[in-house]
Order: C-alpha cells, then structure tokens, then sequence
C-alpha cells in the first residue's frame, strides 16, 4: 500500500529536501515566533539584508523597518497575519550598512497540529531595481503622451488662433465687395465675391481639420502620484537648471475623481512656467516648494517659485488665451498653457489663482473638489 504523508507532502521526499530548497532559495526566508522574533533566517536573507545568521536569530524583524512605511500597512499586517491569514505587500527595508531597499514580502501563519498558529514564515525579494525599471519606463511613456498632447494642444490652439485673427481681414473684405457692388455694379466685384467665397471655403475646410479633442474618462486619480510622474517627467529640466525641489507629500490623500492626464497636463505646465521664471541668466535663488494637503472635501495644491514672479500690470491677463510674457528671440510661446490649466481647474470643479509669493516669485495655487463629476 502506498505511504501517504501527513500534510499532504508527497510521499518518500525526505525533509532534508525542504531544508535544502529553503537554504538554496533566491528569496530571503525567515521564520519568527509570534511576536515576529527571528528563529531562522536562511542564506538568501543574509545576502539581501547584510545581517549573518549568526547575528539576526533571536532579534525581532522590526530590526529591518526603514520607517518609511506607513503605518496603517503594518496595522494591516498584522491585523491579517494574526487572524491566521498571508499577507502581501511592500515595506521600506534597510539593510545592516542603513542602505535601504524595497521588499516584495508574504508573510504566512504557520499552524500546529492542533491548529494552533505558533510561527510566522516571511518570504521576501528586494525589488528596488524592478521598482526603478518600472518608474523609468513608467516616465519615458508619460513623457511621450505629455509631449503629444502638449504637440495636438498647440497644433489646435494654433490653428484655432489663426483661424480666429483670419476672420477679420476676411469680414473688411465682405465689407469692400458690398462697397464696391453699390458703386461698381455687379461685373466689377464678380471676381472679388469669387475670391471672398474660396476663402471662406478654405476656411471652412480648415476649421473641419483642427484635431478634435479626444474626451478623456473620469477615473480615481492620486494628486501625489500625478505630482510625482510631473516631477519625474521634469527632472532634466530642473537639474539642468540648478532648482532645488522641496516636496513633502502627505503619506496619505484621498483620491479625486478626475481625467488623470488632463491633471498631469496642468501641473506640467504650471512646474514648466516656474521653471522658466527661475531659468534665466543671473537670476541666483532657484528653488521650487510643492504644497499638497486636503481640507473638508477639497484638494489644495501650491507651486511655489522662487523666480522673477509676474509683474503686477500683466496679473489680470496671464490667463488670457496667446498672451505671454515670453515671446521674444528664441522664444516659440504660445501662451496657451495658463488658460488652459485654468480650464483644466474649472472643468474639475475647482480654481487656478496666481499670485505673488511672500519673498518674490510666484504661488500657483490650485483647489480641486475630491468629488466633482466633472463634465
Ligand atoms: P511595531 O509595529 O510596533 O512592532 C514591534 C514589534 O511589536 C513587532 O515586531 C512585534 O514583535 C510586536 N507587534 C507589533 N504589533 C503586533 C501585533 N499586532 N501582534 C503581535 N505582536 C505585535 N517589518 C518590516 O519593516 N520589514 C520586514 O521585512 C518585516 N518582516 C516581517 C516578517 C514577519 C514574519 C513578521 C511577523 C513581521 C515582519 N515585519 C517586518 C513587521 C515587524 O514585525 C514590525 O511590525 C514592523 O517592522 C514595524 O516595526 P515598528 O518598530 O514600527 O514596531
């Protein structure tokens, strides 16, 4: 008759096995009481964390937190380890030199033959490379889509622009072939009439080719995440610059409901106007300070610059569509960004406001509804 092992372990696989694959695992393993005190660790753990085995048994696996993750994660995590379920999830490590790594880690309970839970096992891989592989790919992508919708942005405001300005000569001209007929008669304006209505039929065509702007779905946006993907996108800029960025982002935000690119738009915009105004020859403080908090059901975000701030004649028109205080030799601005991230705002629910910064400079200060739906 066949062997049946207990626990449903195959039969005739000796246990010296288990220890072998566990010693030889790529993974860091450990196996702690259930106070998470260490009991085992094997190799891969002393590879990835810098502590010897000889050193780490009997030392609590707190020993390896960064204090960077948050605490609502450990809360869950032990909250589910000890109701005697495995949990996944990342935690901020740091190894025994205080470098610090990302750890992709389950923790499972382990149980006596009386179902009592008497051990914990943890399994974990620092994936700080992948994380950065990902954030860089993640970057380069959203450095594509910006670019592109900032080209179509300004391909159709351009067009739009140009059609706009078009149709004034094109009215003084309706205005002259009218003239003209009183006092000419029909033959003498024929050929003026033919020329004002292929204008206005190129016009017309024109008009029916400026890129349509593709609706973007409302989804549950992170103001945190959206900043962080603006700043990465922007970081050659502002070393190149010499900026100093000071953001501190609240470990938690609550989600808005919004269009998440859109948003990244808007802040790219205002983060690239701030980097300009510090951009500029001789121009010595250099540094940009992110403010994110949340207050009743509203999202405040502040861009503050240090940079030559805007002078007070030109307040009331920076959000003018093509007015720009940077058109000059060199300079292709549009002056479209402004007053389209204050449409962004609006669309939103919320606001887009300027002002003068306490020591020069300027605060972009934008408040955006957690809950608009917006149109
Ligand atoms: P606390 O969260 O206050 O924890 C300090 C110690 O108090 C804990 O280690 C534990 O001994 C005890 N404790 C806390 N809450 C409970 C509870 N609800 N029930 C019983 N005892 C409790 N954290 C990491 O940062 N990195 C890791 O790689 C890591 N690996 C772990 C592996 C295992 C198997 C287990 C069980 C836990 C692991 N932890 C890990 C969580 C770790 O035990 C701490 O909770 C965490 O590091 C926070 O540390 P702290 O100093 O803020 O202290």
């Amino acid at each position: 008759m066949e062997s049946v092992a207990p626990d449903n372990l195959p039969p005739a696989l000796p246990l010296e096995i288990f220890r072998l694959v566990v010693e030889h695992s790529d993974a860091a393993i450990s196996i702690t009481d259930r106070e998470a005190n260490i009991l085992y660790a094997n190799p891969a753990f002393a590879r990835i964390t810098g502590y010897r085995q000889d050193e780490i048994v009997g030392r609590n696996e707190s020993i390896l937190s960064a204090k960077r993750t948050p605490r609502h994660v450990y809360d869950d995590l032990w909250r589910t380890i000890r109701a005697g379920r495995s949990w996944r999830g990342e935690l901020e490590n740091r190894r025994r030199d205080g470098s610090e790594y990302l750890a992709d880690i389950t923790i499972s309970p382990v149980f006596d033959e009386n179902g009592e839970l008497t051990h914990y096992l943890a399994m974990h891989r620092d994936i700080s490379l992948q994380r950065l592989e990902e954030q860089r790919a993640r970057t380069v992508a959203l450095q594509g889509l910006l670019a592109e919708e900032e080209r179509n942005t300004a391909l159709r405001e351009g067009l739009l622009g140009a059609l706009f300005r078009l149709e004034e000569p094109m009215n003084v001209l309706a205005s002259a072939v009218r003239l003209l007929s009183l006092r000419n008669g029909e033959t003498a304006t024929t050929a003026l009439r033919q020329a004002l209505a292929d204008g206005r039929r190129i016009l017309d065509e024109l008009r029916a080719s400026v890129p349509q702007e593709e609706p973007e779905a409302v989804a549950p946006v992170n103001i945190n995440e959206v900043l962080h993907d603006v700043l990465s996108v922007s970081t050659a800029k502002l070393l190149k610059a010499g900026i100093e960025v000071e953001w501190r982002p609240p470990a938690t935000l609550p989600a808005l409901l919004g269009r998440p690119i859109a948003l990244r738009c808007m802040f790219k915009a205002l983060i690239d106007n701030a980097i300009e105004a510090m951009d500029l020859p001789g121009h010595r403080r250099r540094e940009l300070r992110i403010l994110t908090r949340h207050q009743d059901d509203l999202l405040l975000v502040e861009i503050i610059d240090s940079g030559v701030g805007i002078p007070a004649h030109q307040h009331l028109r920076i959000f003018e569509p093509f007015f720009t205080t940077k058109r000059g030799p060199g300079q292709r601005h549009l002056g479209t960004g402004l007053p389209r991230a204050q449409q962004t705002a609006s669309a939103h629910g919320g606001s887009l406001q300027l002002d003068a910064a306490i020591d020069g400079g300027t605060v972009a200060r934008i408040e955006l509804p957690l809950h608009h739906v917006s149109e």
